[in-house]
């Protein structure tokens, strides 16, 4: 069954520990700027946000990639750059709504979630549990849940 990760915002703490693991499993030392998933905070509303790549069934960076050098992982579902057909256009970055590759000029590669081959580090490191990998179905059950959660206070049960 496909699985995918789950963002919880509610309940992320903005300690960033996602982007050091990603960027330690990736690059085999800490420096944000080559972490695959970036936390995004807003310290007056106390709300932080982790971004990646969501790994979408109809991809536009695929689509945009002139010669081929994205497929889905049959694996794990992840999309895939192919380091050695890309020829750094960056067309994927223009065509993903949600920023979710990014460009290393000093490598010289793109840089995006790959599931770290179906166990993505970032879930593993995450001490909220504001990041889980889990079978879609499973994904759906708990935004059901939570959302209901949300409703039910705002009619005011307790
Ligand atoms: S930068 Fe590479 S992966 Fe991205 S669209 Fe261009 S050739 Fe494809
Ligand atoms: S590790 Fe979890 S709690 Fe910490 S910033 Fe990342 S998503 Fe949020």
């Amino acid at each position: 069954m496909a699985k995918m990760l789950l963002i919880s915002p509610d309940i992320c703490t903005g300690c960033h520990s996602c982007e050091i693991a990603c960027s330690q499993e990736h690059e085999g030392y800490y420096v944000p700027s080559k972490s695959r998933v970036t936390v995004y905070t807003w310290e007056d509303e106390l709300v932080s946000v982790p971004m990646m790549c969501v790994q979408c069934e109809d991809a536009f960076c695929q689509k945009a990639c002139p010669v081929g050098a994205i497929s889905r992982d049959p694996a794990t579902g992840a999309m895939v750059v192919d380091h050695a057909k890309c020829i750094r256009c960056k067309m994927c970055m223009q065509a993903c709504p949600f920023g979710g590759t990014a460009f290393d000029p000093l490598a010289s590669r793109i840089l995006k979630c790959d599931l770290c081959g179906g166990d993505p580090e970032c879930v593993k490191y995450c001490p909220s549990g504001a990041l889980k990998y889990v079978d879609a179905s499973q994904a759906n059950i708990e935004r059901k849940r939570a959302y209901a959660a949300r409703l039910k206070a705002a009619v005011g049960v307790k």
